[in-house]
């Protein structure tokens, strides 16, 4: 098999200027002015067509938040995420409600095709626990009851295939499904560790509202000092939101020691994935050689690291940025691109694709 090789996508430009990406309207400005004739050209190919995006990288590696940001961009209303966790979850739900049951124990019957009774599939998914995996089959014939779901629309899937044998599946799950002859990709994105363990390390979530930031990568502009503990808190900034204090989930502070194993399988899908022909592959990269920075991206496009000092006369909260840097898997000092640029170098490679 070939070696995982992610190039480095250039979006620095010549005319650039600063973009201030916490503001909305100056992100669709930054988009249009780094890829506007290719969001033209995929709106235009979405008035006809559509396709499925299947995603993967490691968990926390950013696909949900890709994925809805070219949405976002794109058209709302014609591209849709899922993701099979999510799926799972929402189960429950259909469970609990006895018409929702009904349908789903319907659609099992005609479209179920595997080693299991429907009766035993009822069990597995009522008893299922966190730690089991699904069989194949039965994610094979619930992500097809999803996709139904949603119509003729782009979907991005996240989490399947989900091991080594589900790959094989998503070769041929286009024609499994008989889903129209839409195109299919996989978006591979490659995320240090150590970016992805500082992510959940300082993950700070809002317990009113449910935002998420990150008191050293991403905080809001409200951050408070608490002089007792001799501690810097995010307070939410969400408008619908009171403003609460936010918090750290318990075991966050282990960063990815818990799902080391996991990651590992994830490294290995996206190492099979890169070696698959037929199905053309978007390469996302979230990190950038120090060494080689300057020549491809703006600095503004670069994650910065934030710093807080109390200011003791003024009793105000004093931020600071400075360039935050990490060692990527082969130990080189590199800097890790904020979430837009990445999202520009999505959007030119998708541009391309659909023009072929
Ligand atoms: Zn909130």
């Amino acid at each position: 098999m070939k070696e995982v090789e992610f190039p480095i996508f250039k979006t620095k430009m010549e005319n650039d200027r600063r973009f201030d990406f916490a503001d909305p309207e100056e992100r669709q400005k930054y988009f249009s002015f780094k890829a506007g004739e290719e969001i033209e050209k995929i709106k235009s190919f979405l008035e006809k067509g559509a396709f499925i995006m299947y995603l993967l990288g490691k968990k926390s590696a950013g696909k949900g938040t890709y994925s809805k940001m070219l949405s976002e961009i794109i058209s709302p209303d014609k591209i849709d995420h899922f993701s099979i966790g999510d799926m799972i979850r929402e189960l429950d739900k259909d469970l609990a409600d006895e018409e929702k049951k009904k349908e789903l124990f319907a659609f099992l019957r005609d479209n179920y095709r595997g080693w299991h009774s429907l009766e035993e599939i009822m069990d597995i998914l009522k008893n299922r626990s966190t730690s089991t995996l699904l069989p194949t089959d039965l994610i094979l014939t619930l992500v097809k009851r999803e996709i139904a779901k949603r119509g003729r629309k782009v979907i991005f899937i996240d989490g399947f295939p989900r091991d080594l044998d589900q790959i094989s599946y998503s070769l041929f799950f286009r024609d499994l499904i008989g889903y129209r002859d839409d195109a299919d990709f996989f978006a591979l994105i490659d995320v240090p560790e150590q970016v992805i363990d500082e992510r959940i390390k300082w993950r700070r979530i809002c317990p009113d509202c449910n935002t998420s930031r990150n008191l050293k990568l991403l905080p809001t502009s409200k951050i408070e000092y608490d002089k007792d503990t001799k501690e810097f808190h995010l307070l939410c900034d969400n408008p619908s939101c009171k403003g609460e204090r936010m918090v750290g989930k318990e075991g966050d502070e282990k960063g990815i020691e818990p799902i080391k194993e996991r990651m590992e399988m994830e490294e290995k899908l996206i190492k099979q994935a890169f070696n698959l022909y037929g199905i053309p592959k978007i390469l996302l990269r979230n990190s950038i050689p120090v060494a080689e920075a300057e020549k491809y991206v703006s600095e503004y496009e670069l994650t910065p690291e934030y710093h807080y000092h109390y200011n003791e006369d003024t009793g105000e909260v004093e931020v600071t940025e400075t360039p935050w840097t990490i060692k990527d898997e082969r130990g080189v000092e590199s800097y890790s691109l904020m979430a837009p640029p990445v999202v520009v170098s999505f959007i030119k490679q998708l541009a391309d694709l659909l023009q072929e």
